[in-house]
């Protein structure tokens, strides 16, 4: 055995390393009541234990779950400690679920307890008959925002509960194997399934998404993650920052392009991370204005792929670098990031981009392959694709409630994730998805990558929103059919933009047609619906004379 010391990787550590060594860092939050509030890793650590006494005095037990329906805020941020650190289990709920898929995962998780911010006080007034199991609903607020009236059953304020205790608490020492917090996945391919994490697989992710060659994160970094700490835990940047000693900044629900770029302004913001969707906000704010960011200069993209058009804008247009990464839910979240290698330093900018548009390489700590449907792995070349595998400490070994279906594949005598995305991988190890295994297009035989095409439709100026989906046809089974948004006032034609795909594509991939609508459905991560597109749209090839004229 080794004589070092054995200290368990706890959640509570970070916030302890927090107070104690950048107690002076400010976390700054845009509230849900409107005003700007700031205050220190200190006064986070202490409010933090006082939260973690009052929870225990409603019956928190290590164990149990406790609930949260909340923007990026401070207080947010206190209950990840609070409740991680006392030995419970964080469950963080989407809200932009519909109510009853937010019952069936309260209840599928088993919540105890259930804080929610101020503006989903009538979500929660509505769906709470529906969960008899949560013994306390905390309002996220203070006595002088409570409401009058509630339907609510005893509704406890978040600020009373503070205020009742003092912050003597000594943070427990526990297995670093136990559970710390909880996340269904967004469901975008089926019913929503609990991802629950560990405080050792939490602390290992912290780790390896703070190097350099991942997220690049440092004490004199300003963070705003957009975001949202309901999702996969803010891609771990809740922890991370801690870890560093960074400025935090939290947007709270303001997630449109305007009120970001003021925050980004004001608090000096030099790193953020979002999905593509929320940039194309922000990018469209700027855009309109001639705005500069005169302090971001990193921002990560990721949940869905970065359209390079988004990159080249940031970049040439801002002089803001784009950090694209791929994960997933399972995957804590981060698996990939695509940061070039110094061989690559020597290519050109236009090839630098093309590798840096890849979803990029495996964290030390992330193991992934590609398989092709035999089972057989795959050559990194670059053009084999196949189904990508992943395994590591932070990535599910089996879903919450799971019946014994294990979601793992054997893969020459070890256990695998099947991340349902299908890729290639480069021989310097830059991983590219080319679609979802449910998206993919099968043209004759072939397959076709919906990404590549949407990422060409998204370069076109007149295009605000594209997807690709696999249309039936009556002699190739499917063809690409291209769902596309325009920008207001454009007046973009089918010819046309099936015209933009000369030359960038081989001929046999260009999109058979093209439908205009006034607006993609959208999930409650930010990503496009595909499923259904594909229910509205699927047949729109097999009787062209009938076709729907669409608007
Ligand atoms: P869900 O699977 O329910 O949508 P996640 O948020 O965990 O929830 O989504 C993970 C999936 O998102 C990945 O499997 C992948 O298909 C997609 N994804 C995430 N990041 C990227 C990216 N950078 N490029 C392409 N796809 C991405």
């Amino acid at each position: 055995m080794g004589l070092m010391m054995q200290q368990p990787l706890l959640i509570s550590s970070l916030l302890r390393h927090a107070e104690r060594h950048h107690g002076e860092q400010l976390v700054v939050s845009r509230r849900v009541e409107g005003d700007i509030h700031r205050y220190t890793y200190r006064d986070m650590a202490s409010r933090s234990r006082r939260m973690a006494k009052a929870l225990g005095s409603l019956g928190m037990e290590p164990g149990v779950r406790v609930g949260t329906l909340a923007w990026n805020g401070y207080r947010h941020l206190e209950l990840y400690y609070a409740v991680s650190g006392s030995g419970a289990v964080l469950h963080t709920l989407n809200p932009r679920l519909h109510p009853d898929q937010l019952v069936w995962i309260a209840e599928n998780a088993q919540d105890k307890v259930l804080c929610f911010d101020l503006n989903f006080l009538p979500l929660i007034e509505a769906v709470a008959p529906r969960l008899p199991g949560i013994d306390a609903f905390v309002l996220m607020t203070d006595r002088a925002h409570m409401p009058a009236q509630t339907s609510i059953p005893n509704l406890l304020c978040y600020e009373d509960l503070m205020a009742a205790q003092d912050d003597v608490f000594e943070w427990p020492e526990f297995d670093e194997c136990m559970a710390s917090s909880l996340c269904y996945t967004s469901g975008t391919t089926g019913n929503p399934k609990g991802v629950l994490y560990s405080h050792r697989s939490t602390l290992l992710h912290t780790y390896a998404s703070a190097l350099p060659d991942a997220l690049n994160l440092s004490a004199r970094d300003t963070i705003l993650p957009v975001v949202p700490m309901f999702h996969v835990n803010a891609w771990g940047l809740p922890y991370s920052a801690c870890m560093v000693g960074a400025k935090l900044v939290l947007p709270g629900p303001a997630l449109d392009g305007a009120s970001l770029y003021a925050l980004m302004e004001a608090e000096g913001v030099t790193l953020s991370a979002g999905v593509p969707t929320v940039w194309q906000g922000l990018l469209a704010h700027t855009q309109g204005k001639g705005l500069r960011f005169s302090s971001m200069n990193r921002t990560i993209i990721g949940g869905s792929a970065c359209p390079p058009a988004m990159m080249e804008a940031f970049e040439d247009q801002y002089g803001v670098q784009v950090l694209h990464v791929w994960g997933m839910t399972e995957l804590s979240p981060l698996g990939t990031v695509g940061v070039l290698k110094t061989e690559q330093l020597a290519s050109t900018r236009d090839q630098q981009r093309a590798v840096r548009s890849k979803q990029g390489r495996a964290l030390f700590g992330i193991d992934m392959k590609i398989i092709d449907a035999q089972g057989a792995e795959l050559p990194w070349d670059g053009e084999a694709s196949g189904d990508l595998l992943v395994r590591g400490p932070w990535v599910l070994s089996s879903y919450v409630n799971d019946e014994g279906d294990s979601p793992l594949v054997k893969s020459e005598g070890q256990d695998w994730f099947p991340t349902g995305d299908v890729a290639t991988i480069d021989p310097a190890g830059f991983m590219n998805i080319t679609d979802r295994s449910k998206d993919v297009i099968k043209s004759g035989g072939e397959w076709i990558g919906s990404i590549d095409l949407e990422n060409i439709a998204m370069a076109h100026p007149d295009v605000a929103m594209a997807a690709c989906i696999a249309a039936r046809h009556p002699k190739w089974d499917e063809r690409p059919l291209l769902v596309v948004v325009r920008k207001p006032g454009a007046e973009l034609s089918r010819e046309q933009l099936l015209g933009f795909y000369e030359g960038k594509i081989a001929k046999w991939w260009t999109p058979d047609d093209v439908v205009f609508i006034d607006a993609l459905p959208m999930g409650a991560t930010g990503k496009i619906l595909k499923h259904q597109l594909r229910e509205r749209f699927g047949d729109f090839l097999m009787q062209p004379a009938e076709r729907p004229t669409v608007g």
